[in-house]
């Protein structure tokens, strides 16, 4: 075990965490409400999966990191099947016909945003989602408008989830210490109207790309139209300052008009 602490694995993010209670803490706000089905990204040593089967045993665990898999399957009661040797951003539920699981994991930080994503595209099968972030990110995540740290990643996030900041966590509880604080979030997902996923993300993302420009200047490039619906109020309001509710109403328009 000590052996991966001490070598250098930078490139996958990999800071340990070594508090127990902290481990505890993250895996007590799973709520099992409607699932019975963990997910855990990057389990590295383990930490959140000890806590964690003492509470589930349906635990798929997805690790990128092929020494990390075998110390896995070495230390953990877990079938071939669930300790998955995989990058996250390249795994479907479906490929085990997982239909409704949380997910869970001190996250990778490099790739935070990606992972999110590729939340937001599973959404219909992920019901809560407890995660360790950079603790920046997770301010972003939980922003609102007219914050500075509002922008692609709180809308999107806050369409399909209610987010919660839980707590802070200090650098030095992992292994090696990082160079960013961190903090734990809690997703739950919202029930949201089916309307065009791909517009909603694009429209946010245009929007933001310009971000000190009032929407009916940075839209047009994406929707020559947009005379046709002036009279929205908020389309001479800049990105930052319209509320995720907004955000979801203009897309509606623009399907509409289609
Ligand atoms: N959960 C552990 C490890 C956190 S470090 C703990 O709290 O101690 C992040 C972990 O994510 C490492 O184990 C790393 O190997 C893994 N990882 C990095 N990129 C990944 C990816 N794309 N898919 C799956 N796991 C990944």
């Amino acid at each position: 075990m000590r052996k991966f602490f001490y070598s250098s694995r930078n490139k996958l993010d990999q800071h340990f965490l070594s508090d127990q209670k902290i481990a505890e803490k993250i895996v007590k706000n799973l709520s099992f409400k409607d699932y019975n089905t963990v997910v855990e990204i990057g389990p590295g040593l383990g930490i959140l999966t000890t806590y964690l089967l003492n509470i589930c045993d349906k635990v798929f665990l997805i690790e990128i990191d092929e020494e990390l898999i075998s110390f896995l399957r070495n230390n953990f009661p877990l079938s071939k099947k669930q300790i998955i040797h995989k990058n996250f951003l390249e795994w479907s539920p479906e490929e085990i016909n997982l239909k409704n699981f949380a997910l869970i994991g001190n996250f990778p930080y490099s790739i935070s945003s990606q992972i999110l994503f590729h939340i937001l595209k599973y959404n219909q099968y992920i019901p809560e989602c407890v995660g360790m972030f950079q603790k920046e990110v997770a301010e972003r995540i939980v922003s609102h408008n007219d914050k500075k740290t509002y922008g692609i990643l709180s809308v999107l996030v806050q369409t399909f989830y209610d987010v919660k900041y839980l707590f802070t966590v200090d650098k030095n509880v992992f292994f090696p210490v990082p160079n960013v604080m961190s903090a734990v979030l809690f997703l739950k997902r919202k029930k949201v109207e089916i309307f065009n996923k791909d517009l909603l993300f694009k429209c946010v993302k245009i929007s933001f790309n310009q971000r000190r420009k009032i929407l009916k200047n940075s839209l047009k490039s994406f929707k020559k139209k947009i005379t046709d619906f002036y009279n929205l109020p908020f389309l001479n309001k800049r990105a930052e300052q319209l509320s995720v509710r907004e955000f979801l109403q203009l897309t509606k328009e623009i399907e509409i008009r289609k």
